[in-house]
């Protein structure tokens, strides 16, 4: 779909981009090859879509694929594309906000993402025992940090989070103008794998949840030593029954030497979860 065949379906439909919902149409055939041949679908793949807009994406999978599960929140969009692909019996769509319901189970996720909510998304559909693939539009500067290689410049909540779980694999850069309207964000493509080996840690949703919140609680402190970062988030949230005395003769117990936040690797931030969830379990 080009921009004038974007812009005549929206004038049809008396629709105009809204804003919030975070509607930029892809309207560049390029991306959307490139996006296609990203995710080297393969006829059994299960997909979800997130955000399917006018459909231009959506109607690329159903070719190729076995399943295709789209997600679009917004009623006109919605009821455009279920008239749009009546016959396609490959295609469920649904009217739901993807971040409010239980998604069927699938295997790749194949999205140009609304921008807005790109962290609950990211955390909802990789952040679990076993993630999809993911090919992906997302903001750039979330992308410079799921993908930080040696630049520590991006080391954040993020990167951590993100990748206890994904393997960050490509990623390149896509012109604003290539959507409609176009974005006044820069955005990359992404490819993402689920780890290989995810830490036991991990596959509990209690443990998840520790971790997630740790690393929320302490990446704020990145600047600072292990010691000082976890002492100033048990501050912060008033649930301090630990002196710094007492965090660092846990750490030396665990023989984790005090260092700069960004020193330590995700598996050690995993590992010092786990625990740090021994000994405050109640606490979130
Ligand atoms: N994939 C399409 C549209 C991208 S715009 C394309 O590339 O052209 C993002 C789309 O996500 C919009 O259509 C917007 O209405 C939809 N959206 C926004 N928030 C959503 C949510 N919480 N759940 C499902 N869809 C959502």
């Amino acid at each position: 779909m080009n921009r004038n065949e974007t812009l005549s379906i929206l004038k049809e439909l008396k629709h105009s981009p809204n804003k919030k919902l975070g509607q930029n149409f892809l309207i560049d055939k390029n991306v959307l090859d490139k996006l296609i041949s990203a995710s080297e679908l393969k006829k059994n793949d299960i997909i979800l879509e997130i955000g399917a807009g006018l459909g231009a994406l959506t109607s690329e999978l159903i070719k190729r694929v076995e399943k295709v599960y789209s997600y679009e929140i917004d009623k006109t969009l919605y009821r455009f594309l279920k008239n749009k692909f009546s016959s396609s019996s490959n295609l469920e769509l649904f009217n739901q906000d993807i971040l409010k319901v239980q998604i069927p189970a699938h295997n790749k996720v194949v999205s140009n993402i609304p921008y807005s909510i790109t962290g609950p998304i990211l955390e909802k559909v990789f952040y679990n025992s076993s993630p999809p693939s993911g090919i992906l539009i997302i903001e750039k500067s979330l992308a410079n940090r799921i993908f930080i290689g040696t630049n520590y410049k991006n080391f954040s909540r993020i990167t951590v989070s993100f990748n206890a779980f994904m393997k960050p694999s490509r990623k390149f850069s896509i012109s604003p103008n290539s959507f409609y309207p176009s974005p006044k964000i820069e955005l990359s493509m992404i490819t993402v794998y689920p780890r290989e080996y995810l830490n036991p840690f991990l596959r509990s949703e209690e443990g998840r949840t520790f971790f997630l919140n740790f690393v929320c609680g302490i990446m704020p402190y990145k600047n600072k030593n292990l010691s000082n970062a976890i002492l100033s988030y048990l501050n912060s949230r008033k649930a301090s029954h630990l002196s710094k005395k007492d965090i660092k003769e846990y750490l030396d117990s665990i023989n984790f030497d005090d260092m700069k936040l960004s020193s330590y690797n995700y598996d050690d931030f995993i590992v010092l979860s786990e625990a740090f969830h021994k000994i405050f379990k109640n606490f979130k």
